[in-house]
């Protein structure tokens, strides 16, 4: 094959400036290193995925090792309606394309995960990415011999209140079940009324009118019953108890306006979820009409989803799932976004997050000026069992891990004990949710 000199000129300067590169790139990494006490950087070694089944979810972590002796991490990958496509997407995607990488450009990777798919945004590769990037962040805390808190600025504030969840047949039900959460000193309370975790039918709703044998919806029945939950229970305690409710975006967006109007007369300190990420356009109405405080993002994937809500201050709490939206890096950025136009976090705490996930979530909120409150689910004791230096919760305040990284150790043993199955109710959907219809057989939001 000829050239010419023109070519061969390109070709000359190519490889000047490859080398260039090279040597820009290997400055700057010692200028890392001597930036990093002298510790050489870490590469990835290997990726692994762990998954366990200890109580109900299926819990995804990463396990990121490198090729200095003892140092890994672990990062929260958890996506229990859809953990088996997240075990593929670090194995097949992410494996391959960061093996051999430094551990110590957190930011570099993240990017480069989330950009290489082209297709973004989607709560697989999201979750997938999450393990990534929390293991990274752990590393380095274990690196530098800190908790993660230290490497983002350190604590404005000693613990993390929570608030519980009180559930009952009935408002007098709810209400006894809440004043032992008072008495344990938790001073926010949410509230189910059928929008949250039930159907909101009724037995003879079902019997005169309900063209389907599935689950069944009566968005009216629920709107009435939480309404009444909660006046009932803002009535039953002082001022200093205040209260939420999940709207779980099952309401036509018209009756979440007039759902958020009528509660504002009350002593609410949110409402989650009022609409669904497909209404967003309805916040506005909501805030013309009212001064009810709102949360919304657990189903958030995108910038696209949480950036318009912010910036234009139609929620109070930004309420996303950390490892949905890619993790800790992503995570914080929201939280300092949310700083500046006013909004406060409500990282999502559900019991489908593994431990290394609330420990992060409790990072954020330690860190942030800008901490709202914090949702919180017991850990099962088999879940401790597989969980070494979870958050401790010491009643309503949630503690941050003192000890390297998220202080966490993952006993592979016990988790292996826990293999991932699919039983329950929902068995043979994967972790899927399955139906919810109105009574004319309409499928909705759920
Ligand atoms: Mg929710």
């Amino acid at each position: 094959m000829t050239m010419n000199r023109r070519g061969l000129l390109r070709s000359m300067a190519g490889a000047g400036m490859l080398s260039l590169t090279c040597a820009r790139e290997q400055r700057a990494q010692e200028a890392a290193g001597q930036a990093a006490r002298g510790m050489p950087a870490p590469k990835i070694k290997d990726i692994q995925v762990i998954e366990t089944q200890p109580a109900g979810a299926r819990l995804t972590v990463v396990k990121i090792l490198t090729d200095q002796d003892g140092l890994y991490g672990y990062g929260c990958a958890t996506f229990t309606q859809r953990a088996e496509l997240v075990r593929v997407a670090v194995e097949r995607y992410l494996k391959p394309l960061l093996l051999g990488r430094t551990t110590d450009r957190i930011e570099d990777i993240w990017q480069t995960a989330y950009d290489s798919s082209y297709w973004k945004n989607g709560p697989v590769l999201n979750n997938a990415i999450s393990g990534v990037d929390e293991a990274l962040w752990d590393i380095k805390g274990r690196q530098a011999g800190m908790p993660v808190y230290q490497l983002v600025g350190g604590k404005c504030r000693e613990a993390v209140e929570c608030f519980a969840s009180a559930r009952g047949g009935d408002p007098k039900a709810v209400i006894e079940a809440s004043k032992e959460i008072v008495k344990r000193g938790f001073r926010y309370i949410r509230v189910g009324g059928g929008g949250e975790g039930g159907p909101g039918g009724s037995a003879a709703a079902r019997a005169s009118n309900v063209l389907h044998n599935g689950p069944l919806y009566d968005r009216g029945a629920s709107y009435r019953r939480t309404l009444k939950l909660l006046e009932e229970c803002s009535g039953a305690f002082g001022a200093e108890i205040q209260w939420a409710t999940d709207m779980h975006e099952r309401y036509d967006p018209r009756q979440a306006v007039q759902f958020c109007k009528a509660v504002e007369k009350l002593n609410i300190f949110f409402i989650e979820d009022p609409l669904s990420p497909e209404d967003l356009a309805y916040f506005r109405q909501i805030r013309e009409q009212c001064t009810t405080p709102l949360a919304m993002g657990e189903l958030f994937n995108s910038p696209h989803e949480w950036q318009p809500l912010i910036q234009e201050r139609l929620i109070d709490y930004i309420r996303c799932h950390v490892s949905q939206v890619g993790g800790f890096t992503p995570a914080r950025k929201i939280a300092l976004l949310g700083e500046n136009f006013g909004v406060k976090t409500c990282w999502h705490a559900p019991g489908d997050l593994s431990p290394v996930g609330h420990m992060a979530n409790v990072t954020l909120d330690i860190v942030s000026y800008n901490f709202g409150i914090q949702e919180w689910s017991p850990f099962n004791p088999r879940v401790l069992e597989v969980f070494h230096g979870c958050a401790e919760m010491k009643d309503p305040y949630l503690w941050v891990s003192e000890k390297p990284g998220w202080g966490i150790e993952v006993d592979e043993k016990a988790a292996a004990k826990f293999p991932f199955t699919d039983s329950g109710a929902r068995s043979g959907l994967n972790g899927g949710w399955g139906d919810l219809r109105l009574a004319d057989g309409t499928v909705i939001k759920q």
